[in-house]
């Protein structure tokens, strides 16, 4: 392996919480705006709490390595946060941490981020098209997959799944929600762009800067 190729170490599992984070304040007016046309308005709060919950957390941890990071933001996020994105963002971080090796690269990056959708479908049970954060999850999980898998680094293959995670959330907008509080809403959730599957675009926006930088 080129050792120039930057590996999905600890420094960059903080790296990511911590854009992830910074990005959730930014946006956390937008979330909850999204949350309060189709839900109950407590998205942006949510994860705020959460990943507020989940920097205080790290300051005190020794990680064994990049796995452990996100292993314990995964935990944090399950404890502090009530709604129902909490435990979904929750097993997705856990799931991604405990499929991390040491020292990652592109391809055990791609492995571990579709663990961690594979977590989030076995507790929500969404198909894609329910309007749910696996509409982001899913394209970006893939995007990275064939990147990562055409020789990308982790760079470009990070840049390649927010981009398509974030297509995935403006692709929400046409559907009907078929899982979570929207989908009481029927047919009038219609028109509005899911506001998990927008988290999701920050926190995979979040891992293309942070390997880029
Ligand atoms: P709550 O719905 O409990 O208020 P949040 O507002 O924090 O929780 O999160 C809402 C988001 O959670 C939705 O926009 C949707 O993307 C996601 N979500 C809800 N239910 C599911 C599910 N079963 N599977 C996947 N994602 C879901
Ligand atoms: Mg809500």
């Amino acid at each position: 392996m080129d050792p120039d190729t930057p590996q999905f170490d600890i420094p960059l599992a903080e790296a990511w919480i911590r854009a992830i984070a910074a990005a959730v304040e930014k946006e956390q007016s937008r979330l909850t705006e999204l949350d309060s046309a189709i839900g109950d308005g407590d998205h942006g709060s949510n994860l705020q709490r959460g990943f507020a919950a989940a920097l205080t957390a790290l300051d005190g941890l020794q990680p064994a390595g990049p796995g452990a990071v996100l292993t314990k933001t995964g935990t944090t996020l399950i404890s502090k946060v009530g709604g129902a994105s909490g435990p979904l963002y929750g097993k997705a971080f856990r799931a991604i941490g405990a499929a991390l090796p040491e020292a990652a690269g592109p391809a055990d990056v791609a492995e571990a981020l579709s663990a961690g959708l594979d977590a989030i479908r076995l507790l929500g049970k969404a198909e894609p098209g329910d309007k749910t954060i696996v509409d982001a999850w899913t394209p970006a999980v893939a995007a990275f997959r064939t990147a990562a898998a055409t020789g990308a680094g982790l760079p470009a293959s990070a840049a390649a799944a927010a981009d398509a995670a974030e297509q995935g959330a403006r692709d929400t907008v046409p559907l009907q929600a078929r899982k979570g509080r929207a989908s009481y809403l029927g047919e009038r959730s219609i028109g509005h762009q899911d506001p998990g599957a927008t988290s999701t675009a920050l926190v995979f926006r979040a891992l293309a800067d942070v390997t880029a930088a």
